[in-house]
């Protein structure tokens, strides 16, 4: 499936882009050869637990800005998936969390996100807004907000799966 370039002009040269034979945003002209691909973006997200309850946010930016979700946030290029997810926790709840197990990759037709979840347990530190939330919370895992993405519902049943165990 076909993405909007977020650009008109040719990288190189500065020539217009037009869809190629694929769709694809491409260069023109001869001897350039540029074509546009999009990247995916890849993003973590931790369902952290402490003494039964899991950590949410409440988001403070788009999208679902005010919704409940829990702790996520964009990969840095060259930066190391698990490490990330516990930046991402750090920075909008002020804890620390360790990873105990992958609960799954997710994506969706049309998204250039890919959403890789985990599930951890908080080690240290006591919930704090940080700069991407407007609250945090403690959540029982029967009495948890709606949740407003598409893969959530994936990714809690894969978290109560190996919680029950
Ligand atoms: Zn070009």
């Amino acid at each position: 499936m076909a993405l909007p370039s977020p650009a008109r002009f040719c990288p190189r040269c500065a020539a217009p882009l037009a869809p190629d034979a694929s769709g694809r945003p491409a260069c023109g002209i001869d001897g350039c050869g540029y074509t546009w691909y999009p990247d995916p973006k890849v993003a973590v997200g931790v369902l952290a637990e402490r003494d039964g309850q899991l950590l949410l946010v409440r988001r403070n930016h788009e999208p679902a800005f005010g919704r409940w979700a829990f702790p996520s946030g964009y990969v840095d290029a060259g930066e190391v998936l698990e490490d990330a997810a516990r930046r991402e926790v750090l920075e909008e709840t002020g804890v620390t969390v360790r990873l105990d197990r992958l609960l799954g990759a997710y994506s969706e037709p049309g998204s250039p996100v890919v959403f890789i979840a985990y599930a951890g347990t908080i080690t240290d530190g006591d919930p704090a807004p940080g700069d991407e939330a407007l609250e945090v919370g403690m959540f029982a895992p029967d009495a948890l907000p709606p949740f407003p993405f598409p893969h959530d519902a994936a990714v809690l049943a894969a978290w109560s799966a190996g919680a029950a165990r």
